[in-house]
């Protein structure tokens, strides 16, 4: 079915159902602590021919495996609160990089059960259902997806927490000023959190509960644990010693920003298949067009040289990261519908950054370049200075390929130089490759 018609039929038959329960007995409720069987959308995987196609969804019972009290939303290591105000004062692409929540209710889920289903009675109650089951998905399948044990996760992690449509609080020139934002999903860094915000008549599949969004909010927490070794730091001036590492640096270089979007968006590909990530939800336009990464039309040398290639700032370079990533999948001979391999090449990712982010930081950052002016004074910049971020970038790629096993170095050098080319792979970062 398509998904506009389910929608549509949904919220007729919700309507349907509201009546009905109205002039019935309510209909039970789940106790905590069993396992339970939700109606939700998810995408259907078999529909993913080709990466850059949009997969099809469906609506229909999937059983959940963290979640064990369907009253609360919550299992082990695992919640959702309601409402709640969420204090933002640096934001960053989808990255909350300093974020304060506090409050927060129980979750009101609507819900009647039939069969053993629990059936969601309203949009909302579906929308949490169907953020919560991917969720629960991806712990579930943490091991398969970065090769650490649940217990090792957990441990690192505490426990994760989606913040269901919290009101945003933003300093505006010394004001707090709140917020509903629409039509968004986001990562609260360091605090492990994510936040689903309302939804906009203009989005088809609703960003907040759409697997390709929630897999990539969930790929910027894969890549603090392994790139920003579990500790994901805001700057302080004061901190600044003249040393290159200082506390908060890596986080706000705008080279690692991008290069965390396009490895976010990678591990969307790797959970769905697609690297349309966009699409089924904001439709086609050139934003979503540049996102596609297995149909990037530019490489890095054109980026950085001609204007209006692309015009999503950092998220540009994450993109010409993530085709890259997607080339060197295929030099492997991996399946691109391989879901298993998908995840086999992700784990390899997740141990190379973790690697790569040792080399960075060994002797207080001494293989880095001298953070520029901006950072040292903890703002992130917001526009690419090509002589400045060349430099940050070679030196991550020449730590990551130093990353890689010695039989497929080559690989990763070839695939890495196509795409980066001389201003992003500067032949000086090349001294493992040959
Ligand atoms: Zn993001």
């Amino acid at each position: 079915m398509i998904l506009a018609n389910v929608l549509k039929q949904f919220s007729a038959l919700s309507s349907f159902v509201f009546l009905l329960a109205a002039c019935s007995e309510p209909a039970a409720r789940k106790k905590a602590g069993e396992s339970f069987i939700a109606d939700v959308l998810t995408i259907d995987n078999a529909s993913v021919d080709s990466p850059g196609s949009v997969p099809k969804f469906r609506f229909g019972p999937q059983p959940f495996k963290i979640l064990t009290d369907v009253n609360d939303l919550s299992g082990e290591g695992l919640s959702l609160l309601q409402g709640g105000d969420l204090e933002v004062i640096e934001m960053a692409g989808s990255i909350i990089a300093n974020g304060l929540f506090t409050g927060g209710n129980r979750p009101l889920l609507e819900y009647r059960i039939n069969d053993g289903v629990v059936k969601p009675k309203t949009s909302k109650s579906l929308a949490m259902l169907s953020a919560m089951y991917q969720f629960d998905s991806l712990v579930a399948n943490i091991e398969l997806l970065t090769g650490k044990k649940p217990e090792e996760f957990s441990k690192e992690f505490g426990s994760l927490r989606v913040l269901f449509q919290p009101a945003i609080l933003m300093d505006d020139d010394g004001e707090q000023v709140r917020n509903y934002e629409t039509s968004n999903a986001a990562y609260v860094a360091g605090a492990k959190q994510f936040a689903l915000f309302k939804t906009s008549d203009s989005e088809k599949v609703p960003l907040s509960f759409n697997p390709q969004i929630i897999a990539h909010e969930f790929g910027h927490a894969i890549f603090e644990t392994a790139f920003y070794a579990n500790n994901y730091q805001t700057c302080d001036s004061k901190d600044f010693d003249k040393a290159n590492l200082f506390k908060g640096r890596l986080e706000l270089e705008y080279v690692i920003r991008g290069l965390n979007e396009g490895f976010a968006d990678f591990v969307s590909f790797a959970w769905t298949g697609s690297s349309n990530i966009l699409e089924s939800s904001i439709g086609k336009s050139s934003a979503s067009a540049q996102r596609n990464f297995s149909e990037l039309t530019f490489d890095y040398d054109a980026w950085s040289s001609v204007s209006n290639t692309c015009s999503g700032g950092f998220y540009c370079l994450g993109s010409v990261w993530a085709r890259t990533l997607l080339d060197i999948y295929q030099g492997f001979n991996f399946d691109v519908r391989n879901g298993d391999q998908r995840k086999q090449f992700l784990r390899e990712l997740v141990g190379m950054l973790k690697s790569t982010s040792e080399k960075l930081r060994a002797n207080n950052g001494a293989a880095l370049p001298p953070p520029d002016a901006e950072i040292e004074m903890c703002k992130p910049r917001q526009k690419r200075i090509g002589l400045i971020d060349d430099e940050m970038l070679g030196t991550f790629l020449k730590a990551f390929v130093e990353s890689s096993s010695a039989s497929s170095r080559k690989l990763y050098c070839e695939k890495i130089a196509l795409r980066f080319g001389s201003f992003g792979f500067a032949n000086k970062f090349r001294g493992s490759c040959s």
